[in-house]
């Protein structure tokens, strides 16, 4: 009989079953004169004993303003210290830490402040385009339930701090040892493409165990430092970046409030980073950088590229040139807190470079038939779906939606479409809506997207369908052109031509200087569609 794509995860190592704070503690008690943490751009650096004494003191302050257990405590700002001191007093006092995309703007901070019911929000007093202070203002008026808000740098901090003079030394504590890992920590918003954002709530059981088994993926030890540019409102930065740090007694570093190429590659350099994180789109950023040669990179080992397809050419130079024999890919989503597949440092390099890895320990996962929710053999494709302690509680306020993302058997229907191998590794293949149908045949973007990386004057490349009177769908490609090259659809098409089958070659070409992206750095497949119609309805195809 053939097998069928289910594998379980290890369980040699125990589940955590203590709070965030209960495990943040020990680490303090562990490593409490090791470095913490390094924000280069606010010129911070803490040891984990300074980073707890800082962590007690917004508790305090956020107890003394009144919050109490389950209170919603929104966070909307870039990479800085305040947010790691947020996250963790918040878990401390185990307030629910509302996650507000920095790109966000007012009609969508005023949805998620409502739909979570926060009692307060902490923010920066603002970011890039964005004037914090002033959106916050025009909306708090009409969300009763908001009752302070408290902006980093300014006074409000200040009194938010101050005020914590005025509570009890054991109210912390008292507060602390009181909670459930069980408990709901964290609000995530997320953004699908259509509809409004669905705040995925994760207890603290979801995220700690995750942090931890992700960076026990990565070998961590107290001696690691890793290298996060990316934005900490989102699991890669606050549970693989932070937990994952602090699980371990590692150092977190942070180069800058958002990615900036430069930034990344001067801090791994001075700061001897031995891991870094980003999303691809990040690393093919740093390996394009005209003086990448004059930093020295050689203290890497380890590090993740996970968010979304991990081009296997970049995987290679990012091995190669970056010293990151170690690196792994991780897949997730922020419903599965978030990972569920990882490479492992001992795999092939066929499968570091080629596949999103095996199954995470303690997790179930299968691939299924998106018409009947069979099971598949291997090798067969089908939806993606994660059962196990990673899933999250559900929406918060949604249990219509939970139900149709989490089904009676516990499993979570990611979308994504995935084939699994004769000895487990997972392949995502594309979003069961990606997918593009042409005359009939099945066409993955994802395989013209790899096979189209290897041509030398492609540096980064997006296939997309777009709708056709004759085919139903015709494959589009947006190029991002390698420097001093101006490929246009003939370089392309000729590329293709004779390497692989007709039907797969694209149709329609575009050169572009960017993608459109959201602020996690996942390229917005949609936007490229609807960019594509618009500029073939108004006659601009090559
Ligand atoms: P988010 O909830 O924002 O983390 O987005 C989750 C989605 O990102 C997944 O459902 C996948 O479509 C995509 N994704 C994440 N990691 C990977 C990966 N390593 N390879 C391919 N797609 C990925």
């Amino acid at each position: 009989m053939t097998d069928l794509s289910l594998a379980s995860g290890s369980t040699d190592i125990a589940l955590i079953e203590e709070t965030i704070d209960a495990n943040f503690q020990r680490t303090v008690k562990l490593w409490g004169d090791r470095d913490a943490i390094v924000v280069r751009h606010q010129n911070i650096r803490w040891t984990y004993k300074e980073l707890d004494a800082r962590i007690e003191e917004v508790a305090r302050g956020l107890i003394a303003a009144g919050i109490e257990h389950g209170d919603r405590v929104a966070l909307w700002s870039p990479n800085r210290i305040e947010w790691v001191l947020v996250q963790y007093a918040t878990a401390r006092i185990g307030a629910i830490m509302v996650c507000v995309n920095p790109a966000y703007r007012t009609v969508e901070l005023k949805y998620v402040l409502q739909q979570s019911g926060a009692k307060m929000i902490t923010a920066a007093p603002g970011f890039k385009t964005g004037n914090y202070e002033q959106q916050i203002a025009d909306v708090a008026d009409e969300l009763p339930q908001l009752e302070t808000s408290v902006f980093f740098g300014r006074q409000s901090w200040n009194d938010l701090l101050a005020g914590g003079s005025e509570i009890d030394d054991g109210a912390v504590r008292e507060r602390a040892t009181s909670l459930s890992n069980t408990d709901p920590i964290n609000i995530q918003y997320t953004s699908g493409t259509t509809g409004l954002p669905k705040g995925a709530t994760l207890t603290h059981r979801n995220i700690l165990n995750n942090g931890y088994f992700v960076a026990k993926g990565c070998g961590y030890t107290e001696t690691d430092r890793v290298c996060i540019p990316v934005p900490l409102y989102h699991c890669f930065g606050m549970v693989m970046g932070n937990l994952g740090s602090t699980t371990h007694g590692a150092c977190m570093v942070f180069p800058d409030e958002a990615f900036e190429p430069q930034s990344v590659l001067q801090t791994v350099a001075e700061e001897r980073c031995t891991s870094l994180y980003g999303v691809p789109t990040m690393f093919i950023a740093q390996l394009a950088q005209p003086e990448f040669d004059t930093y020295d990179l050689s203290s890497l080992r380890t590090g993740i590229m996970a968010g979304s397809t991990c081009p296997v050419e970049v995987m290679k130079q990012v091995i190669e040139r970056m010293h990151m024999d170690a690196v792994t890919i991780c897949y997730g989503m922020t419903e599965t807190s978030p990972v569920s597949t990882q490479t492992g440092a001992d795999d092939s390099l066929e499968h570091r470079t080629g596949t999103v890895g095996r199954v995470h320990p303690h997790v179930d996962i299968r691939i299924a038939d998106p018409q009947t929710n069979a099971t598949v053999p291997r090798g067969v494709q089908g939806e993606f779906q994660t059962r196990g302690y990673s899933v999250m509680k559900g929406y918060w306020n949604e249990p219509q939606k939970t139900a149709e993302a989490i089904d009676s058997e516990g499993w979570m229907h990611t979308g994504d479409v995935a084939v699994m191998d004769n000895d487990g590794y997972v392949d995502i293949t594309g979003r069961i809506k990606d997918l593009i149908i042409r005359g009939g045949e099945n066409i993955s973007p994802r395989e013209i997207e790899e096979f189209l990386y290897k041509c030398a004057d492609v540096e980064d490349v997006q296939v997309v369908g777009v709708s056709d009177p004759k085919y139903g769908e015709e494959v589009c490609a947006f190029v991002r052109a390698a420097a001093n090259k101006q490929p246009d659809e003939q370089t392309i098409r000729a590329f293709c031509e004779g390497k692989i089958a007709h039907f797969k070659i694209p149709r329609y070409v575009f050169l572009v200087d960017e993608f459109p992206m959201t602020v996690t750095g996942k390229i917005q497949k949609y936007r490229l569609r609807e960019i594509a119609m618009e500029q073939l309805s108004a006659g601009e195809a090559s």
